[in-house]
């Protein structure tokens, strides 16, 4: 038996396997936030697409306690200055990238899409949460994630966070460039490069469990008033902690 595929049968195969999660775009896309009939606990049911978010076994944040230290190597950032724009998606603040960014861990590049914020920290350390966490999404050209994450707690004042602060809209809007304003988005990640690694997922529906987690020790610090302009517009933009299971949390020594 052959299988015949006409010209659009190839095409929207091609666009089903170039990006895997693109799926719910076709159909509009469900409602969810962070509290109430919308949350976290309901993710899962949302949608067919979310089920991950309420089945998976690989799901961020965790608490980040008892990791086994172990000789990883470094995680290789080579993120240079960028024209900011800034995007109120509803869920958190985002900032979209242009190529040419990227991390290499274990011998893998990934290309950085984007960097965003949560008010507090998604992840904790030793059951201890954070005012903030931002992470950045860079993504391999088998699809696969290496999100790195950052925690911020109160401090000296943060260059990135404030050109953020000062442009992000308080509703919802487009990705929109900011004129002539250009960040650094090394300056959100800590000196001290030792890091926790974990598999996981993407910490939003359809939370997909194809990331390769990074999580520096070592805070940022952000100025107390930029962490509460931020919270200003997300008083709660993170999913609570996920069960480990059976997951293997290591940390490097560096
Ligand atoms: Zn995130």
């Amino acid at each position: 038996m052959s299988i015949r595929l006409g010209r659009r049968g190839l095409v929207s195969l091609a666009a089903a396997f170039a990006c895997p999660f693109c799926t719910g775009a076709f159909a509009a896309a469900p409602e969810w936030g962070y509290e109430g009939a919308t949350g976290p606990e309901h993710w899962g049911e949302l949608s067919p697409d979310f089920h991950a978010c309420g089945m998976g076994t690989q799901q961020s944040p965790i608490d980040l306690n008892g990791a086994i230290p172990a000789r990883l190597g470094p995680v290789s950032i080579g993120y240079r200055q960028v024209p900011l724009r800034v995007w109120n998606n509803g869920h958190y603040i985002q900032v979209n990238v242009p190529p040419g960014n990227g991390v290499r861990l274990a011998g893998v590049s990934y290309k950085l899409l984007q960097f965003h914020f949560h008010h507090p920290s998604e992840h904790a350390l030793n059951g201890k949460h954070f005012a903030m966490e931002a992470h950045f999404v860079n993504q391999a050209e088998n699809g696969s994630f290496c999100a790195v994450g950052a925690f911020i707690e109160p401090g000296r004042s943060n260059p990135v966070l404030e050109a953020v602060v000062k442009a992000m809209p308080s509703q919802p809007s487009q990705d929109q460039p900011v004129a002539g304003v250009t960040v650094d988005p090394m300056h959100l990640l800590p000196r001290n490069r030792a890091y926790y690694h974990y598999m996981g997922s993407v910490t939003t529906p359809p939370c997909p469990e194809t990331v390769s987690w990074v999580v520096f020790r070592t805070p940022i610090e952000a100025s107390a008033e930029q962490i509460k302009r931020y919270g200003s517009v997300f008083p709660m933009d993170a999913r609570p902690i996920q069960p480990r299971n059976r997951r293997l949390l290591l940390v490097s020594g560096g």
